[in-house]
């Protein structure tokens, strides 16, 4: 019998284990510890990546989404009780983002095939007071987005992208974060492009826009002791920086790795009572998670937990359900309400054993017949 964790954090970090010691050594003995060589390096790096002018380092993934809202606020671009287009079934980092800055959420239902968010939806939820579009890239695929950025351009709406998940997806070759006005990124450890502990990025192509959001992450201030914004400390760390550095440089053999993994699952699960996920093109998706559906989804997750394979799920309550927004509980979106009672995450990671891979393709196939 196998005995398989989701996600095996320990042996991915491992494979860069000198480097990483290099890295954080280097750190230990510059003497600087905040704001320092390794974030403007990580940062230049990463905005190089995601082929944007700009990144921004702060603390976590939610206040890179927090962030850039609050800044658009301070740029006089969006104000308190503006509405915000977010997919329902989001993790709920993406709604807390826009209720932390009194803007108002407007769930739209996502479109079933790919869990993203529906262009048609989204256009048909745009009211006189809808300011920002912000698209979710779930479970490491690109959403629609010449779509959302169509619509945008067309009802003059800013776009924040929702990258946390995506880190180097792509269509037409133009990465996460380089589609929307600006996006948010995560590198908590779990992410495909993950530090040792928490950290977050925001990327943009806008001057401005960075400008303000280097001065609200580090107390509104640009310059020591003077203060422009009410701001907050959201900083990334040089530790983080320089763990982060490192795993980016091998980000993209990560990714083929993970690609490889959802390829030989595509081609070897074939239990109906199984729905696949819609893998748009090569590039669009970074399988950051591999998401199937059944409408069996407990008899299945303990199928395979029978078999020493451990499932997630993500996202077991959707956000309008959440007791934190109990304000929402009579309202009803069956669509997300049908996905978060049927997705199912199966193991995927880079340092996966094709075998494992293999034994988990013939449990699933085994399931119910
Ligand atoms: C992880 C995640 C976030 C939040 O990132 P943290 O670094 O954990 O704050 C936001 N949105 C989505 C979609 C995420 O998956």
């Amino acid at each position: 019998m196998t005995n398989m964790s989701f996600l095996d954090l320990k042996a991915i970090n491992a494979q860069y284990r000198d480097e990483l010691i290099d890295a954080c050594t280097r750190v230990i003995d510059s003497g600087w510890y905040v704001q320092g060589t390794e974030v403007s390096a990580f940062e230049q790096e990463f905005a190089a990546y995601c082929g944007t002018k700009h990144a921004i380092g702060v603390a976590n993934g939610l206040d890179a989404l927090i962030l850039t809202l609050r800044a658009w606020k301070e740029l006089g671009k969006l104000k308190e009780g503006d509405e915000v287009i977010v997919p329902a079934n989001t993790y709920i980092a993406s709604i807390l983002a826009i209720t932390e800055n009194r803007l108002v959420p407007v769930l739209v239902e996502p479109d079933l095939a790919t869990y993203n968010v529906c262009p048609k939806n989204t256009e048909a939820a745009i009211t006189e007071k809808t300011r920002v579009i912000l698209p979710v890239h779930l479970y490491g695929q690109l959403a629609d987005m010449p779509a959302i950025m169509d619509i945008a351009k067309r009802h003059d709406l800013l776009v924040l992208e929702d990258s946390a998940q995506a880190h180097g997806a792509s269509i037409d070759g133009k990465r996460a974060g380089n589609w929307g006005d600006a996006s948010g990124f995560s590198f908590y450890p779990g992410k495909n492009l993950g530090a040792l502990g928490d950290a977050g990025a925001i990327t943009t192509n806008d001057d401005e826009l960075a400008q303000v959001l280097r001065a609200l992450g580090n107390y509104g201030s640009h310059k020591k002791y003077e203060n422009l914004y009410q701001g907050v400390n959201s900083r990334l760390d040089e530790i983080q920086a320089a763990m982060l550095r490192v795993k980016l440089s091998h980000l993209d053999t990560e990714i083929a790795a993970r690609r490889a993994v959802a390829k030989v699952y595509m081609e070897g699960i074939s239990n109906p009572s199984i729905t696949l996920p819609s893998w748009q093109n090569e590039e669009s998706h970074v399988f950051h998670l591999f998401v199937i559906r059944t409408n069996q989804r407990t008899e299945l997750q303990q199928h395979l937990l029978e078999h020493g394979v451990q499932s997630l799920i993500h996202y077991p309550i959707p956000p309008h359900q959440q007791q934190a927004y109990s304000q929402w509980a009579t309202q009803s979106y069956p669509m997300t309400e049908m996905i978060h009672q049927q997705v199912l995450s199966l193991p995927i990671s880079p340092v996966l054993a094709s075998s494992n891979v293999r034994n988990i393709i013939n449990i699933c196939n085994e399931f119910n017949i």
